[in-house]
């Protein structure tokens, strides 16, 4: 099976912007372990900027774009550092490709890119993807890596698409504040009336929100890519997914039992 993994912020990072050290450890161990297995994984990481706050001491996330763009050229040091420590444990190697709206959109850039990821997968690396930040502005860029990880899930023909995030998946309403709202398990078509139940960004570290999820889910329906929201704080719970468990909420084509 191939799996594109896309790791939010407030998955990598406590909410002071450092590492979550405990958290991150278990998920490169699932990881590898899955991609023993047998699986190719493709991870999209968030937690450039995240970890750049972190190690720059800036009291918050910034929101003015050349703070953020430093911040991330700081912050995907430190997070690929970490991953190539931390994959190495189990010898897997890991690869980084920084990439921008134009690599996707220009088809022959957007080859290259999807040839290195395929000789990355040949070559038994681990391909560990983030958009370019230092020269993606918000006006020019993807914007938001639930989105990006779509277009590689897309790109690459991925079987699947986790999304792991600090919220267990799609609810009837925003769960922090209604407690009737209900977690839906299988949605099959993202329409105006789905959109509608999508609130604003849920962590003030990362970028996404359900708006940035259902957009993502709408590129992977209409490519025949299940795609999963769950919560990224038990990285066991990939293990349930490659098992074809239904967890979180499922995107797709085909009717769940
Ligand atoms: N590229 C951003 C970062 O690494 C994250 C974008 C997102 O969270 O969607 O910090």
């Amino acid at each position: 099976m191939r799996i594109v993994i896309k790791i939010g912020t407030s998955t990598l990072a406590h909410p002071t912007g450092h590492l979550n050290i405990r958290r991150v450890e278990e998920l490169t161990k699932v990881i590898c372990d899955i991609i023993n297995a047998g699986n190719q994984i493709i991870m999209v990481s968030s937690g450039a900027i995240g970890m750049g706050v972190g190690k720059l001491g800036l009291p918050t996330r910034p929101t003015d774009i050349p703070t953020k763009q430093a911040a991330a050229a700081v912050g995907q040091c430190e997070l690929m550092y970490t991953y190539d420590k931390l994959f190495l444990q189990y010898h897997h190697t890991v690869a980084q490709l920084l990439i921008t709206a134009d690599d996707v959109r220009d088809p022959v850039r957007h080859d290259n890119f999807r040839n290195t990821i395929y000789r990355l997968l040949e070559l038994g690396a681990l391909p560990i993807i983030n958009e370019n930040d230092t020269v993606a502005t918000d006006e020019l860029g993807i914007g938001d890596n639930d989105t990006l990880a779509a277009m590689v899930a897309q790109s690459v023909q991925a079987d699947k698409l986790v999304l792991l995030s600090d919220i267990d998946g799609l609810y009837t309403a925003d769960p922090h504040e209604d407690p009737d709202a209900r977690l839906l398990p299988v949605v099959n078509r993202v329409d105006d009336a789905l959109l509608s139940l999508a609130g604003g960004s849920s962590t003030a570290q990362g970028t996404g929100g359900m708006v940035t999820k259902l957009r993502a889910a709408k590129i992977c329906l209409s490519c025949g890519c299940d795609m999963i929201i769950t919560n990224g704080n038990d990285p066991m719970v990939l293990y349930r997914i490659v098992d074809g468990e239904q967890v979180g909420t499922t995107f797709t084509e085909n009717a769940y039992v």
